[in-house]
């Protein structure tokens, strides 16, 4: 075990302390408190806005340079701890350490890529249809953006909303999960350390009423919402309400088709990793793995094998492949949706168990669940766990049917060799993201991230479409 860290919020430049009536947990181990930290109050909130107000105009008046060398300089601290960093998010979170670091360098690389960003904002100059006159647009900054973030990519999605909000110009009021604040509060204090000047970036900890208090103040211009669907309505009904702007990503159900054609060996690795990695903890996590008549049985067995010989673990520990759910609610949910499934008519083949290891923790055995319908509640609901579910299909049409049910439509893959089906299904499957032999979890960091339906809402995330919800156009006419 190590030491209990003492949070604090960031407000107007400065670390604000309060009485610390909330904890973090490690989930491998319940008996190691990560951190302390008290409740934002509705004054600490407003005090963060009025910082981040104050000092809105000269850093969005400030040279890209200015803006590009804070990002660079984030970037770098970031990567030099990153072995440090990548302890405390797997302490925190419950992600393997080489998970937990990988998740670190995203967040160097995305404040690298913005720092580069920072420097390509730019208008356009259009020919008017009236002579002598000149059509221009330019790219401002918004103002204040609240961002609110889930614990499960404690510290990359922080990065990928915080590093567009301000290269552009903008400055922040965060507000971390409360399940994993001490991973985004070390972000935080290397924002500042690396000469964020005062009100430019502010981080508020706290539950959902700290988030309320955010999403519904007058002063915020834009709000950046990752996580569920259910918090997501909240959000977005408050947003919209008051004509602030929103953007939010929620939930998959994300469906891999596999053919019987497909390679595979190829296609049983991208199951076992899109549903059980990071603990099946991802929004991109596979969990309706569709496969042909032709080869089901034998995928279904090969699958079971393989997530039976997953190490469950602690992860701190070297050896663990899977680490545990990162709080007991989040656990109590993942085996009661094998339960459901179980009653629903599924078989499960390996897995669902709770596990009891050396350490008090979260754990469980993956679970792989055949036999499903569509109908079934485990194919409908975001688990959220690592539960991968299988569907038996006769051929493609009733493959890409079942993969574009329901509402959601994050991500979707598809294992084949044959191209035709590959660009059909890339071309018709209804998500935002689409992975040909490719798990459905595993994106770049400099590319646009999102879904369609009920899964994303507003504009785009991340890469060379930040620059949309993170700007605004402004249309000048002149004539001389
Ligand atoms: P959550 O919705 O419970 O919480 C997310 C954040 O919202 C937390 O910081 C929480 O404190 C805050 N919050 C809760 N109620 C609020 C309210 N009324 N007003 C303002 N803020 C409020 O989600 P979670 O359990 O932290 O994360 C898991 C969910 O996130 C999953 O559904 C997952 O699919 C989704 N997720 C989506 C993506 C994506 O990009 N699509 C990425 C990661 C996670």
């Amino acid at each position: 075990m190590t030491e209990t860290l003492t949070l604090t919020h960031f407000i107007d430049g400065k670390a604000v302390s309060g009485t610390p009536s909330t904890e973090s947990l490690n989930p491998s181990d319940t008996r190691d408190v990560v951190a302390r930290f008290a409740e934002a109050t509705t004054d600490d909130v407003n005090a963060a806005v009025a910082a981040a107000r104050k000092a809105f105009p000269a850093w969005s008046a400030a040279s890209p340079e200015v803006r590009s060398d804070l990002l660079d300089k984030v970037s770098n601290i970031i990567a030099d701890r990153r072995e440090a960093l990548g302890k405390l998010l797997a302490r925190e979170e419950g992600k393997t350490v080489p998970e937990a670091t990988g998740e670190v360098m995203r967040a160097a690389r995305i404040f690298k890529y913005f720092a580069g960003e920072a420097l390509r904002r730019h208008g356009l100059t259009l020919d008017s249809t009236r002579p002598g006159i000149e059509a221009s647009t330019y790219r401002e900054a918004v103002g204040v953006y609240g961002q609110i973030t889930p614990w499960n990519f404690p510290i990359a999605i922080p990065a990928w909303k915080a590093a567009p909000a301000l290269a552009f110009g903008n400055t922040v009021v965060m507000k971390p999960a409360e399940d994993t604040p001490a991973t985004a509060h070390a972000l935080a204090a290397i924002i500042h350390e690396a000469g964020a000047p005062a009100g430019v970036f502010n981080m508020v900890l706290g539950r959902g009423a700290t988030g309320g208090a955010i999403v519904n103040h007058a002063d915020v211009d834009g709000v950046s919402f990752t996580g569920s669907q259910k918090t997501g309505a909240i959000i977005g009904a408050a947003a919209v309400a008051r004509q602030a702007r929103v953007q939010m990503e929620m939930g998959g159900k994300n469906p891999l088709v596999v053919l019987d054609d497909a390679d595979f060996d190829r296609a049983v690795q991208c199951a076992l990793d899109g549903a059980f990695f990071g603990t099946g903890q991802r929004c991109t996590a596979s969990s309706r793995i569709i496969v042909t008549a032709g080869i089901y049985d034998r995928f279904v067995e090969a699958l079971a094998v393989k997530a039976a010989a997953l190490k469950v673990g602690p992860a701190l520990d070297a050896a663990s492949q899977v680490g545990p759910a990162v709080n007991e609610r989040q656990l109590n949910q993942n085996l009661s949706y094998v339960d459901i499934a179980v009653k629903e008519g599924g078989r499960l083949v390996t897995g669902g168990q709770r596990l009891t290891l050396n350490t008090p923790g979260f754990y469980m055995s993956p679970a792989v669940i055949a036999d499903t319908q569509q109908t079934m509640r485990i194919n409908c609901e975001e688990v959220f766990g690592p539960v991968a579910s299988l569907i038996r299909v006769k051929d493609y049409d009733e493959a890409l049917a079942i993969a574009n049910a329901g509402g959601l439509g994050l991500s979707a893959g598809i294992c084949t060799n044959s191209l035709k089906y590959a660009r059909h299904y890339q071309h018709n499957v209804r998500a935002g993201m689409v992975m040909v032999n490719l798990p459905t979890a595993g994106v770049d960091y400099h590319v646009p991230f999102g879904g369609t339906r009920r899964s994303s809402y507003g504009a785009r995330e991340q890469g060379f479409a930040a620059v949309e919800f993170y700007t605004q156009i402004k249309t000048v006419y002149s004539w001389s």
